[in-house]
């Protein structure tokens, strides 16, 4: 697949529905564009941020602690 379709005014986040003006984040990996995304025109992978994009993917933030001893 080539990079999801944008059109400005029209396209939002797939995530939080934002409106989209002048960037997107999407990802390239083709493992997940054929397992995970379902839309050829990337209506479902395009994100309005990095921080967006890893909310939908469900990616999170373990702290790593301190072995206090
Ligand atoms: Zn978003």
């Amino acid at each position: 697949m080539t990079y999801p379709e944008f059109v400005k005014g029209t396209s939002r986040c797939a995530h939080c529905n934002t409106e989209l003006k002048e960037e997107y984040v999407t990802v390239r990996d083709n493992h997940m564009i054929l397992n995970y995304f379902d839309f050829e025109n990337g209506e479902d992978n395009i994100f309005c941020d990095k921080y967006c994009l890893a909310d939908a993917l469900s990616a999170e933030t373990i702290l790593i602690e301190e072995d206090g001893g």
